[in-house]
């Protein structure tokens, strides 16, 4: 809860939180919903979210105001409480001290955890999408409500990847650019769908730790390599059993008897063309423009890729298998006098290397990874001296957590981080209609640090204090998949 801000005229109060600086009625909501007017104060209207270990360990969950009277105070035992950002409220100017600057011991030594709800301007989220199909050309426009919010980047292997969001996005382009871009932003983050248009390329449904849907269609696997993995991993399954296999990969296209793993093999030579350019023996680059269609090209019939066999070497019967990295396709051809091959039903061996290819692929997932930069005025609420806690962070003396959750803090200038938003409590996300993103940071350090390096000590708060009415509190367990931000391995630097 925020102190009560000057009243003003018909019982409206100020909200001073972020620089749109709302006018908000009794029992009315401020622009962004998270703060409002209750009774004449202004209050965050989200519980602040506590993270409890115990719980995590399970613990049986006691309500933080319930039974009141004989509650014993357990649930402020020390380390095994966090207190996030999320609900914790923004400062703003930035100066003011953050929200909630809480001190805590942890194997005997006096530790401090500045929480703040901070508003990204300068944020996105990476979105990888587990996928062969082609999704779009790199650099194509992405849009949600048909505005563009980002951009198509660099395929990564098995994935297709973009880029969201951004500054240029959110306050560069029009008012109702920045808003969608705010939305998909905010939505994405919070673990909802999205559905995102390529352009010249596909639709794709997104949501953080789902399969995507491209074009309607569920991926259910992420392939399990590249056309030439797949003939150096599965070769020895198909020696004896076929003749020929091509694995057809947009990126880089299979060929056992040409490809090393054939030759060690001592697979003979079938005769086969191959359109495309090849790169080197039994792998082939651009064998069809990118699509949704075979391993991620743009056919249907895979012998599109294939020229004419070489008389000299093929002859009438010789066996040949085609899939495509995933398994999701895959045909058997028999070549008939005139060499050309013809479809048959596929031999049950081969089929169980088809199955093969399938069960070593995982599962297809969205993955979001918000990245934001803590600049200079986030900064500036946890110390008076900002430089020095961006130094304390790089010389991993301070551990910076988004919601409890780790983070990934990029080297170079300033604090800018990543983190996987799955791994941070649901709905820790917010926004601001400047339009920015709201998430939630804590910066944890030892004490004796934090004062070095100029900390706003005179706010500093024991744990304890926060076992106080909790009407606006809830504790969530935490998650047993994220090191304990107060854990000594992951505050590596106060236990140095
Ligand atoms: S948008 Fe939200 S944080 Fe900003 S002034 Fe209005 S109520 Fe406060």
């Amino acid at each position: 809860m925020q102190d009560a801000a000057p009243a003003v005229a018909d019982d409206k109060i100020r909200c001073d939180a972020c620089p749109v600086m709302c006018f908000i009625k009794p029992g009315a909501l401020g622009a962004c919903d998270r703060y409002g007017n209750e009774a004449g104060v202004l209050v965050r209207v989200d519980p602040h979210v506590v993270l409890d270990h115990w719980l995590s360990d399970g613990g049986a969950v006691v309500p933080f105001n319930a039974g009141a009277l004989d509650w014993d105070g357990s649930i402020l035992r020390e380390p095994a409480t966090f207190i996030t950002a999320i609900g914790a409220g923004t400062t703003y100017p930035d100066y003011k001290p953050a929200p909630f600057i809480v001190a805590s011991e942890v194997e005997g030594v006096d530790m401090v955890t500045v929480v703040t709800e901070g508003i990204f301007s300068y944020c996105g989220v990476k979105v990888k999408i587990d996928t062969d199909r082609h999704l779009g050309p790199e650099r194509a426009l992405v849009r949600a409500d048909g505005e563009p919010v980002g951009h198509v980047t660099t395929g990564e292997y098995g994935s297709q990847m973009l880029s969201l969001g951004g500054v240029h996005h959110l306050t560069g382009g029009t008012k109702r650019e920045g808003r969608a871009t705010c939305d998909a932003l905010l939505a994405l983050c919070n673990g909802a769908a999205v559905e995102l248009t390529v352009d010249e390329g596909a639709t794709v449904l997104v949501q953080a730790g789902k399969p995507p849907l491209v074009n309607g269609q569920v991926e259910e696997r992420m392939r399990v390599g590249c056309g030439s993995a797949t003939i150096g991993m599965f070769a020895k399954q198909w020696f004896g059993k076929v003749d020929e296999v091509v694995v057809v990969d947009d990126h880089i296209t299979g060929v056992l008897s040409e490809h090393q793993a054939g030759k060690l093999l001592g697979i003979a030579d079938s005769g086969i063309k191959m359109k495309g350019r090849r790169s080197t023996p039994g792998r082939y680059f651009q064998v069809a423009d990118p699509g949704t269609g075979w391993g991620g090209t743009n056919i249907a019939d895979p012998l599109q890729i294939l020229g004419s066999f070489d008389p000299r070497k093929a002859r009438p019967g010789l066996t040949m298998l085609m899939v495509s990295t995933t398994g999701e396709h895959a045909s058997y051809y028999v070549l008939d006098e005139a060499l050309r091959p013809v479809e048959q039903a596929m031999p049950d061996d081969l089929a169980r290397s088809v199955a093969l290819i399938q069960e070593n692929c995982e599962p297809a997932l969205s993955t979001v990874l918000f990245m934001g930069g803590a600049g200079g005025s986030l900064r500036a609420g946890v110390t008076e001296n900002p430089v020095r806690l961006t130094r304390s962070v790089k010389d991993a003396l301070t551990v910076v957590t988004c919601g409890g959750a780790p983070t990934y803090v990029w080297p170079g200038g300033g604090i800018t981080f990543m983190v996987d938003v799955s791994k941070v409590p649901a709905n820790g996300f917010g926004y601001v209609p400047t339009p920015a993103l709201v998430a939630p940071v804590e910066f944890t350090l030892r004490l004796s640090d934090y004062e070095k390096l100029g900390g706003h000590m005179d706010h500093v708060r024991p744990l304890s204090e926060f076992r106080g009415p909790a009407a606006h509190r809830t504790r969530v367990p935490h998650r047993a998949e994220n090191p304990w931000p107060l854990m000594p391995d992951a505050a590596r630097g106060p236990h140095r």
